[in-house]
């Protein structure tokens, strides 16, 4: 097990795609760490290159107390799982499993029991004398995951380690290898798009965009305070409410409406400043009467969340959503209010967090 630290990561594609742009990135001994961003922003390339597999155009990647930034992938002592988690199809479960403590040469009857024990945790206990062709995308996807989790490794680096899964088993792999990382506590970093389940898994994330990590925290620092505006849109099941505004002493003018300057920015949004005002949709109280420092105008679209309701409101020429419970929600078309809590709103200047 061991610590890995990033510094000054460059990947530049031949062609000249700038893939990772001077990344800084520590990450400590045993942590669980989640590298997400949208579809092109570097996170595979990221994985890749703290494998081995691409060769870093600079800077260094240092695993534990060894700078491997030269090293060969087999010398760098991670194990990695791939979105196409290649099996070996004339293998069965346990030998796929037991692959890797094979090459390195552990005698059959232990690697046997090694695979065992991982494939029990796994769920694969009745699996083990069948070959990948005659599992389920899920199934064979937890045969590659066991592979990696029976290999001794100071790291271990996943990509989207559960896309192949269906919508439940995912919620239960979720769960599942989130308490088996905590058990066998090897740093692991694993990329995936889905918001959700980074926020669920990870102890820290980053969120990439465009070769930049643009913001590191743990997933409630991350959900809370977006420390930019492409944070702040980017997570969230509904996109953060960004309105464009203007500081006046301890309001602000934001669509057409004064509000409070929030907890957060206090004394702290010079006058006459250009902000962008930002609140969850979650944290928005609705209602029909007016209120003072709320957003008020006519409900243009509601959308049935499951236990909750998105209704969209037309304020002037921008929009306001927020999150109305079960049973209370208008209808299209109706007059509505909504009113921001002033504690869990949020002031971009520039684009940054005041
Ligand atoms: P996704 O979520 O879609 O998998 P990602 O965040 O993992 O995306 P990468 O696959 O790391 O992104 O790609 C980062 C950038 O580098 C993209 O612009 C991509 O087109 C480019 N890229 C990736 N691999 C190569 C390659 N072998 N040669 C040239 N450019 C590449």
């Amino acid at each position: 097990m061991a610590a890995i630290e990033l510094r000054g990561l460059t990947k530049v594609y031949p062609g000249g795609v700038k893939a990772l742009d001077a990344l800084d990135l520590a990450i400590p001994d045993g942590e669980f760490f989640a590298l997400l961003g949208p579809s092109g922003c570097g996170k595979t390339t990221l994985l890749r290159t703290i494998a081995g597999l691409e060769t870093a155009t600079g800077g260094a990647v240092v695993i534990g107390d060894r700078d491997v930034t030269g090293l060969q992938p087999g010398a760098r002592d991670v194990a990695m799982v791939f979105q196409d988690y290649a099996l070996f199809p004339h293998m069965d479960v346990t030998d796929n499993i037991a692959y890797p403590l094979r090459i390195k040469k552990v005698a059959k009857a232990a690697r046997h029991e090694k695979a065992a024990e991982v494939g029990a945790r796994l769920g694969l206990d009745h699996l083990m004398d069948r070959r990948p062709g005659q599992l389920s995308g899920g199934q064979q996807q937890r045969v590659a995951l066991a592979r990696v989790m029976a290999t001794q490794a100071q790291a271990y680096l996943f990509d989207e380690p559960l896309s192949n899964l269906d919508a439940r088993l995912r919620l239960e792999a979720r769960t599942f290898l989130k308490k088996l990382q905590r058990e066998l506590g090897v740093t692991t970093v694993f990329v995936t798009h889905d918001q959700a389940e980074a926020l669920a898994m990870a102890d820290r994330m980053a969120v990439m965009e465009a070769g930049h990590i643009r913001q590191i925290g743990t997933p409630s620092e991350v959900f809370q305070r977006p420390a930019n505006t492409f944070v702040a849109s980017f997570i969230g099941s509904t996109p953060m409410n960004l309105l464009d505004g203007v500081a006046r002493g301890d309001t602000l003018e934001v669509a057409g409406c004064k509000i409070r300057v929030p907890v957060s920015a206090e004394g702290r949004v010079p006058d006459g400043t250009a902000i962008v005002y930002g609140v969850r949709p979650e944290y928005m109280t609705y209602s029909a009467e007016p209120a003072d420092g709320a957003f008020g105008g006519k409900v243009a679209i509601v959308e049935n969340l499951g236990a909750s309701h998105l209704v969209t409101l037309d304020v002037g020429d921008v929009i306001v959503q927020a999150v109305v419970p079960e049973g209370s929600e208008p209808a299209v078309g109706d007059d509505g209010y909504a009113l921001p809590r002033r504690d869990r709103a949020l002031v971009y200047r520039d684009g940054e967090l005041v």
